[in-house]
């Protein structure tokens, strides 16, 4: 069971330094995250004092059996009708709102009902106040990842039977999708990528018809979801055999991954990490061929905060989960990456996804 009141507690911390006595959350993982309310439609107000969640007949009784710690208030009628009433009483004189997620129509609209109704409320927009919180996990959200994580290492080791078999790209997708449907996942998080050959080179590639066993590489990327929350992981085989290239930049995409994996630290920041990966890319000759970023946080969402990559000055610490996910990517003949989920345990990187990487102990290179 999550707590929530510590959660609104340290949202409360972290509103004091912008002087507002409440904030609107519009995000649908922030209100989830601060509530346990899952519903798709709705805002939390929240106050020193209260806390109020706003929503509409649809969600109604969900969110009283979701979210005790809250007062529901029903939304019907326009905006114009209900917003001044939720906001009564409550004496606010600087309400903040979530600059990321309200839209410029939006704040005008919440603008001009406060005006006409006259309560003499200023909006303040806040940037990333929830997200800096959700990027450090507690203990039962870790656990929620790693067992979406030993459902896409599952997935992950019954694709990789499949690989030398005639199946096309959007076949292999939906056999990953299933599996992990059948393991236990929610909706997947994202579509699953597969590429093989050079439509590996696409680092985000849409499945296609190819038939993998064609040859080159099979670069799969998924995550599954549990209690919302997700894993993300990539393995790269060679269908048929590897080639020269393909050992070379496998060597190099692995060497990266796990020279990451052991020399990031907790107090690190996000482009520091990423420089460990990407100089021994650059070493390989490859620097060019890796235009993404090392990782990101994962959590609520599939991509949260932290960014490891270039001019990134987030901060490692404790409690973080995120991916590390170097990749090599050459046009015309495909990619390789490699890509676990982990987390900051005790200063070090402790891997939290375990599906077996090819040249690594004894799993057999292919
Ligand atoms: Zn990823």
């Amino acid at each position: 069971m999550m707590n929530y009141l510590k959660r609104i507690e340290r949202l409360l911390g972290g509103l004091a330094g912008y002087e507002a006595d409440a904030i609107l959350i519009s995000q649908p993982e922030n209100r989830r995250y601060l509530s346990g309310f899952d519903g798709s439609a709705g805002y939390l107000l929240i106050t020193g004092q209260d806390r109020v969640l706003a929503t509409d007949f649809r969600y109604l009784e969900q969110a009283s059996r979701q979210s005790p710690d809250y007062r529901v208030f029903p939304i019907s009628g326009s905006r114009g009708e209900w917003f001044p009433c939720l906001l009564d009483g409550h004496d606010i004189v600087v309400l903040a709102f979530e600059s990321r997620h309200i839209t410029f129509y939006h704040y005008r609209e919440l603008s001009d009902i406060i005006k006409k109704a006259g309560l003499g409320i200023k909006l303040v927009p806040v940037d990333g106040i929830v997200e800096e919180i959700r990027a450090v996990k507690e203990p039962g959200e870790i656990d929620l990842i790693s067992r979406a994580a030993a459902v896409s290492d599952g997935a992950m080791g019954y694709a990789r039977g499949l690989i030398d078999s005639h199946i096309t790209e959007q076949d292999l997708a939906w056999e990953i999708e299933r599996f992990m449907r059948e393991a236990g996942s929610e909706p997947v998080p994202f579509g699953v990528i597969a590429g093989s050959g050079e439509n590996a080179a696409l680092p985000h590639a849409r499945a296609a018809l190819r038939d993998i066993s064609t040859g080159g590489p099979v670069l799969l990327d998924f995550g599954a979801r549990v209690g919302g929350y997700s894993s993300d992981l990539s393995r790269t085989f060679p269908a048929g055999g590897e080639d020269e290239t393909f050992k070379r930049v496998y060597d190099a995409v692995l060497g990266a991954q796990l020279a990451a994996i052991e020399i990031v630290r907790e107090g690190m920041t996000g482009e520091e990490a990423d420089n460990i990966a990407r100089t021994v890319i650059t070493e390989a000759g490859y620097g060019e061929a890796f235009g993404h970023a090392l990782g990101h946080g994962i959590g609520l969402l599939p991509h949260e905060a932290p960014r490891l990559g270039s001019g990134s000055s987030e901060t490692l610490r404790d409690g973080m989960v995120f991916t590390i996910e170097p990749g090599i990517y050459l046009p015309g003949w495909g990619g390789v990456r490699i890509e676990d989920t982990v987390v900051m345990d005790n200063g070090r990187v402790r891997v939290i996804s375990k599906a077996e990487k090819i040249g690594v102990g004894d799993v057999k290179r292919q």
